[in-house]
């Protein structure tokens, strides 16, 4: 199994529109996906279609109460699921706050849970609050979105002290492995100046041992509109706009993602 977060805490940046077309496609290839959604603004679960409603559980039962993945998790489509987050998930991180152990309460049920899948996919808020660190010990793999203008480094080395803090504390296993261009205006100056940038660095010595492997997919994810206007309709790019050039990348970045190779990622080849 990969389990990856998708994070960066700012927030606009196409995490949501990623995990969940990227979910999406490889679920269309035949891998088993489960999509965790822990924004509290839930557009994960509204893109997929789902909208919790009040009393019925969701990613903030489990992590503030009893509920186990099984019960909170649905069915969206075939080789795809959703635990799908409400508003209510705002209030967790305030009654987590005194809670012994709250940044593993994931890990922990996701190891009790018998379901097997090929790909466990975490929505990240837009914070590095508790949310984000529940998702950072439960998986073992970081994709970065990033929107290539001229602040995308801005915060950056915050964000990968934080994988570092958590892969030193809590999760040995973490590592960035894959940074994704996102709203990428092709021909743009400022579009190539920035991803040459950020590919200087992940080269440079920056970046942390934690992003030693991370690779700058070559897919990017064009500007497209189909893939704003799909959430609304509660669809996946593939089921909205099959033949747009928003379907054409992220079925390419599915591509990339399947053929990842185990050698560029260490903590997976100890594992096997
Ligand atoms: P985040 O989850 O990081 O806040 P989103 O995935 O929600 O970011 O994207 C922010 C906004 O930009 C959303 O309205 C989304 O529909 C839109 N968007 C994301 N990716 C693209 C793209 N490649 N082309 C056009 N609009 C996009
Ligand atoms: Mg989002």
């Amino acid at each position: 199994m990969r389990s990856i977060a998708v994070m960066n805490q700012k927030g606009g940046v196409g995490k949501t529109t990623s995990t969940v077309n990227l979910a999406a496609a490889l679920a269309a290839a035949g891998k088993k996906v489960c999509v965790i959604d822990l924004d509290p603004q839930a557009h994960a679960s509204l893109h997929l279609g789902v909208s919790v409603r009040d009393g019925q559980p969701s990613v903030y039962d489990v992590l503030t109460g009893e509920a186990m993945f099984p019960e909170v998790r649905q069915q969206i489509d075939t080789n795809l699921w959703l635990l799908p987050a409400h508003l209510d998930l705002a209030a967790a991180e305030v009654e987590l706050a005194s809670e012994v152990g709250r940044e593993v309460i994931l890990r922990d049920k996701l190891a009790q849970d018998d379901q097997q899948f090929d790909y466990i996919i975490a929505d990240c808020p837009p914070s590095l609050g508790v949310l984000t660190i529940n998702a950072l010990t439960m998986v073992r793999e970081v994709f970065l979105p990033l929107q290539p203008h001229f602040l995308a480094l801005h915060g950056l080395s915050k964000l990968l002290k934080t994988i570092e803090i958590v892969s030193k504390r809590l999760n040995k296993n973490l590592r960035l492995s894959g940074v994704l261009f996102c709203m990428y205006d092709s021909g743009t100056r400022l579009a190539a100046e920035v991803s040459s940038d950020v590919t200087a660095f992940f080269q440079g010595d920056q970046a942390l041992g934690i992003a030693a492997n991370a690779k700058a997919f070559e897919t990017r994810i064009r500007r497209n509109i189909r893939l704003a206007e799909a959430p609304s309709f509660g669809q996946s790019i593939f089921q909205y706009a099959p033949q747009s050039p928003g379907a054409d990348d992220y079925r390419n970045l599915a591509a990339e993602v399947l053929k990842m190779a185990v050698a560029e990622m260490p903590q997976l080849r100890r594992a096997a």
